[in-house]
């Protein structure tokens, strides 16, 4: 892609009413903006990085044996005084009344919809058991949205749900989608923490959150430094690692997913019941997986990023090389560039070719901002000795390497 062709409106000055990092990066290299309070548009960069964030989770989801679909965000009320969660979601939850006099809502979540639709195909244990995910968007009137993405009114968000036949069965769903929400967050690059959480609204016995330590975040926790231990933060009052008798340390951190065994809360409301091998009706257990999608980037950003921008981690970098050519007005220079954007592209790395007509400074500037994992410079200097520099983002490190070594670095490099 050519930024001269690109939309990527970065900003010099941070934006005054962004009061986190991520949020103040997300606006400064061109993610997303703001609509009205918490509600964002994705341009291409943010989207680039939603795509890849998504695309990860597809191919852990499916791996984990879970089939993907897409459920619709207008729901009938009638299904949530059916489950009892009309009055629970309160205000959260949108709602209008259509010409035709039906009383909608905008889906805050899924569990009713999907209960519905399976009580209608699942007749016996034989059927099951099953895992359904989608990857939507979500409305929630949150009284607060702040911090850009991480808590705002319309998001997008992973959810998945398993039907089993008994707990048992249950038990061993819910422990392959915890190895699955590990393995998504260690290759989305973060460092977290999983705690057991509160069922809270979602109901049922058991639940795990997954909690990005992050300056910024909204949910506190004690930690252990020692053995990592998590405890939900209920009170002031300095607390000893029941594990290990350490003292335990107050963190910010950001929720990130949350898995619950729901049982058969839903199934038997909405009489979603199967017949099992001894011929008796009994309703389908349940559990439910969210992943925060769209609050990812935040999260992936308050913990990759330094003075001059973002640090995209290789596996969700919007791109993975961007070229700088230092100046447009040198016939060479662009010829080089361009000649090295067509090597890349055509071994299908995704390469954003700073082509502008600007001043090196602001170039520079600008790829540090946006974080694009892997930098190629070329300038005067690369025309006189024949050579391209490399710059690793993270680390700083240069690399100057032959032009016909080009495409062997890059690859060493994005492959890690
Ligand atoms: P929170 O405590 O942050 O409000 P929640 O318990 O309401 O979260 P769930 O209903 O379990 O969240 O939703 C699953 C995931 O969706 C959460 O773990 C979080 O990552 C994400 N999420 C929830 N609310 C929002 C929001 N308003 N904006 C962006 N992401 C959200
Ligand atoms: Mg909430």
């Amino acid at each position: 892609m050519l930024w001269s062709k690109d939309f990527i409106p970065t900003l010099k000055e941070i934006p005054q009413d962004a009061e986190s990092i991520s949020h103040q990066l997300m606006l400064r290299a061109g993610l997303v903006r703001m609509l009205m309070a918490g509600v964002y548009s994705y341009l291409p960069l943010g989207l680039r990085v939603l795509n890849n964030i998504e695309n990860i989770i597809r191919q852990e989801m499916n791996a984990a044996g879970a089939s993907e679909l897409l459920l619709p965000a207008l729901q009938p009320q009638e299904l949530w005084l059916k489950s009892k969660r009309d009055n629970e979601m309160g205000e959260v939850m949108i709602r209008f009344v259509d010409r035709k006099n039906r009383h909608i809502c905008l889906g805050p979540t899924h569990e009713e919809v999907i209960t519905d639709l399976i009580k209608g195909h699942i007749s016996s244990y034989r059927q099951l058991p099953l895992v359904l995910y989608q990857i939507q968007t979500k409305f929630r009137d949150e009284i607060r949205p702040r911090f850009g993405v991480v808590r705002a009114c319309e998001f997008i968000m992973k959810d998945a749900y398993s039907f089993d036949k008994d707990e048992d069965s249950l038990d061993k769903n819910y422990e392959i989608m915890h190895k699955a929400y590990r393995k998504i967050f260690k290759r989305l690059g973060l460092d977290f923490l999983t705690t057991e959480a509160d069922p809270g609204v979602m109901g049922g016995n058991m639940s795990h959150e997954f909690m990005v330590p992050a300056a910024s975040g909204e949910d506190l926790v004690w930690l252990c430094p020692k053995c990592k231990l998590v405890k939900p933060f209920l009170g002031e009052k300095e607390e000893i690692c029941p594990k290990c008798g350490k003292g335990l340390e107050k963190i910010n951190t950001i929720e990130v997913g949350h898995i619950f065994k729901l049982g058969a809360k839903y199934s038997s409301l909405l009489q979603a019941n199967f017949i099992d091998a001894d011929g008796k009706i009994k309703p389908i257990i349940m559990g439910c997986y969210g992943i925060g999608v769209s609050r990812l980037i935040a999260a992936i950003i308050e913990q990759n990023n330094d003075q001059s921008g973002i640090i995209w981690p290789m596996e969700v970098s919007p791109f993975k090389v961007i070229i700088s050519a230092l100046d447009v007005s040198e016939k060479k220079i662009m010829q080089k560039a361009a000649l090295i954007y067509e090597k890349l592209n055509s071994q299908g790395i995704e390469v954003l070719f700073d082509d502008r007509d600007e001043r090196a400074g602001v170039k520079f500037k600008d790829a540090d901002l946006l974080g694009i994992a892997l930098q190629i410079i070329i300038g005067k200097e690369s025309l006189k000795k024949n050579t391209i520099e490399l710059k690793i983002r993270r680390t700083n490190k240069k690399i100057t390497a032959k032009e016909a070594d080009i495409l062997k670095q890059v690859k060493k490099i994005i492959n890690g």
